[in-house]
This record gives C-alpha cells, structure tokens and sequence, in this order.
C-alpha cells in the first residue's frame, strides 16, 4: 500500500500528482472466494478489513450493488459516541470510538477525527432521570457522562438562546460526552477499501445480489448476480435496510423493520458551534461541520419505508423543534435534504449472528449503526473466522428474539 505522509505529498506534488498509484485495483470477478461480504457500506468494508488483518483470510470479495460509499456510510451525520444504557451496549461501543480513534494512524488515511464532545439538553424530569441512568451506568464501563447546569450549558453553546423560563419546556440542565466525536464519512469508507485491497481482498461495485443460494445440505453455497453466480461457504450480509429482502430469498424471516432516517444541511456560517448538541425532548440534534454548514438530524419517520428523501412534515417537526431553542437559525437557508433506509429490531439493537442458515452470517439493525462501523467489523469477523461469538456481540444474537431475551436500548438514537 503506498503510504501517505507529508513527504510522499511534496515527491508526488513536483510531478504535478501524476504519479499516484490507483488506491485500490479493480480486479475480474472470480466463481468463488472463501468468503463473500455482501454491502460496501461501512460494516461490510469493516468485516473484511478485520478478517483480512485479525484473521489472515484474504481470499474475500465485497459485493457492493451501487458505488462505494453510495449507502448510509456516506448518508449519515457522522455522530460517534458511547452514551447508551444497556450493560451489553456500552462496552461495544466504547471499543468502537477507540477503534475510530486510531482509524486515520492505523490506516494511514486522514479520516478526520473530531473530538469535539456532545451536549444533551434536557427538558424534562423523564429525561433527566434517563441520563442520570445512564450516567451511572456509563460510569461503570469507563464512558463519561457529566452533568452541567442551565448556566454552563448557555455558556458553552451561546447560540441556544430558546427554553428560557416562560417557554413550553424550559430547559433543566445537561449533559456532556466527551468521547463523541465526528469525521469523515467518506474518507473511512475508501480507508477501508484501500486496505482491504492491500491485504488481497476484492471490492466489487455495481455487483448486486439478487438471490442467496443453499446447496442440498442446506448450507449457503453462494450468491447470484447478473454477473453471473458467484459461490462461497461463508457469506456475510450487511446491505442494511435490505437485509429481509436478502435473507428471504433463502426463506429466512428477520425481526427488522424498514424506516427513513433524514438529515439536511444549513448553508455554511461563521464557527457558531463547536460541540454536537443533542435535544432528545425537542427531537433534534446538530453540529457544525468543518466547512461550517449545520448538519441537522431529527427523528426517524416511523413508518416502514424505502424512501431516499426527507417526508414534509418530518422536516417541519424537526425545523420548528430547533427554532424552539435556536431562534436565530430562522433567517439560515437550507441547502441540501437527504435519507436512507435503515433496519431496526423491535428492541433498538443491532443483530448479529449466524443464521439458521449454515454458513450465512448477518450483521445488522444498525440503527444509529455509523459510529459502531470499526467494532462491528471487528466482531462479525471474529465470528465468521471462528465460529464463535466475539464477547462484545454476543448479546446480540439472534437468538434473543426466541428467549425474548431482548437489549432494550432508548441510547440508538440521538434524537430521543
Ligand atoms: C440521515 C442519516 C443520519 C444518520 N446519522 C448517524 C449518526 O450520526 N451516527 C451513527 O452512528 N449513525 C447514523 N446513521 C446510521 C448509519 O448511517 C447506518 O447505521 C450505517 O451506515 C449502516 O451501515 P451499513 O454498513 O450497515 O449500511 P450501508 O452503509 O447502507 O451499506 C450497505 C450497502 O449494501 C449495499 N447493498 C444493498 N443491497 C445490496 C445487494 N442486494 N447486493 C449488494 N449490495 C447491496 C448498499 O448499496 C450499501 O452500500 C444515520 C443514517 C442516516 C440515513
């Protein structure tokens, strides 16, 4: 892999850049490959990457139906935080901002990395009390959670002018998370790719699968494509909100469903604001991203959907929760919209597993998933290489839908 460093910029740089190597090859399609990764979004990318470096298995092929970094890897608003409820959540997560904390060193690409920390704001006792669980928990899984007054709080985001004392729900103080953090969504996708290539691991775009094949054990036996059927005794599945439409194609029923998460972007401003700020009883967060633009999220519109926009009224909702407590963001223009289509467990946690299928792996109801791409890669690797459950997944089998063993988790979203 040719390395990146201010010298090799200067060396290329006199030769007018002519002189890059492609940072990953494009390579023929092959009948068969040890393991087939279907999905070039994030824990896909990431699947590969760490089977290839943890496990030495280089003999993968990444199927990807679109381009890479075209799914919600490239559609999210690249929060990365470890400030969950569940016992089982935390420590994933928190291993998962130290893996994207040694992402840019480890795979010598400039991802961005930001610690800029996260402030709740709390409006409700309910809330309160929430975030007071959580801090506790939190505390006992080496995540921080500190609460600050109304006061601090004004102070250190001086635009939230809104929730004073005369407003529908005054604001009762918050929270801060140091660990959040933003990056480059984009940037970890392709540093993951050229890794993935260096080590010998092939990425396919625009190579959709259509089918899962099982042979006459029952086992997964491969995939089909209109490139033709490609076979492989271990397949891993991480398309995300079309993991079902997958998986029954070899009969297999998942207990996700399909929802639209939006965002939209402000034009760029002057630094107005450097944390990210979260208000789960408004029903919105936002950041400021390096060019200055707001990056604006708010809460998922709760029907099954495939659709790739922002519903009207969801950008209303989320508009008028914001001015609520930023007034001055009244005159801002708007200038892009966008969404995905994500999977999400009846419990908001993620599900990863072998299948009843043998041979067929799943990774997904990444709801809220962008920030926990590195350790779901890391897990779901050591499972496909071992057979095993990695410890930090393991609560997140499959099989906790039979025992209704469920990791009901209300930290999956930032917005409530
Ligand atoms: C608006 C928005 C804001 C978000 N904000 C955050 C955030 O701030 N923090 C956070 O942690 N998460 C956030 N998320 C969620 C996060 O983006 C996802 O959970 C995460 O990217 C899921 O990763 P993935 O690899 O499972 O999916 P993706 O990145 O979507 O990758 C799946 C890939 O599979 C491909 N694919 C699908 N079907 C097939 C097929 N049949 N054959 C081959 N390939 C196929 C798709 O083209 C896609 O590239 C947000 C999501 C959205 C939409």
């Amino acid at each position: 892999m040719q390395r990146y460093s201010l010298l090799s910029l200067l060396r290329h740089g006199l030769n007018r850049h002519t002189t890059w190597a492609p940072a990953w090859r494009s390579l023929p399609l092959r009948e068969r490959y040890e393991v087939i990764v279907i999905g070039a979004g994030g824990h896909g990318l990431a699947t590969a990457y760490y089977l290839a470096k943890e496990h030495g298995i280089t003999d993968i092929a990444v199927l990807e139906s679109g381009w890479l970094g075209g799914g919600n890897i490239a559609r999210n608003t690249v929060t990365i935080r470890s400030n969950y409820m569940r016992d089982a959540s935390i420590p994933f997560y928190v291993k998962s901002v130290t893996l994207y904390e040694q992402m840019t060193r480890e795979l010598n690409f400039n991802t961005m990395h930001s610690r800029r920390g996260m402030i709740d704001v709390i409006q409700t006792w309910g809330m309160m009390r929430d975030r007071r669980r959580r801090q506790h928990i939190m505390d006992l899984h080496g995540s921080t959670y500190e609460q600050i007054t109304t006061a601090e709080l004004r102070r250190r985001i001086p635009a939230l002018t809104g929730g004073g004392a005369e407003a529908r729900l005054p604001i009762l103080g918050g929270f801060v998370h140091p660990e959040a953090a933003v990056n480059r969504h984009d940037a970890v996708a392709w540093a993951y790719a050229r890794a993935i290539n260096a080590m010998g691991g092939e990425i396919h775009q625009q190579t959709p699968v259509t089918q899962l094949m099982r042979g006459p054990d029952g086992r997964i036996a491969g995939v089909v494509t209109p490139r033709g059927v490609i076979r492989a005794p271990k397949v891993a599945v991480a398309v995300s909100g079309h993991t079902t439409t997958l998986t029954e194609t070899v009969g297999l029923k998942l207990p996700l469903r399909t929802m639209n998460l939006t965002a939209f972007v402000s034009e760029p401003v002057q630094p107005l604001i450097d944390v990210i700020v979260n208000c789960p009883d408004a029903g919105f967060y936002l950041s400021q991203s390096d060019k200055g633009e707001l990056v604006i999220g708010g809460a998922p519109d709760p029907g099954q959907s495939f659709r790739r926009d922002i519903k009207q009224t969801v950008f209303e909702d989320t508009v008028s929760a914001m001015l609520s407590l930023f007034p001055a963001f009244k005159g801002l223009k708007m200038l892009r919209q966008w969404g995905g289509h994500l999977d999400i467990a009846h419990d908001a946690s993620p599900i990863q597993d072998e299948t009843d299928v043998p041979g067929l792996f799943v990774t997904a109801g990444w709801w809220g998933g962008y920030k926990a791409i590195p350790a779901g890669g890391l897990t779901l690797a050591h499972l496909v290489a071992t057979g095993r459950p990695h410890p930090l997944m393991a609560p997140f089998s499959i099989k906790r839908f039979r025992h209704l063993d469920y990791v009901m988790e209300s930290g999956t979203t930032t917005a409530r």
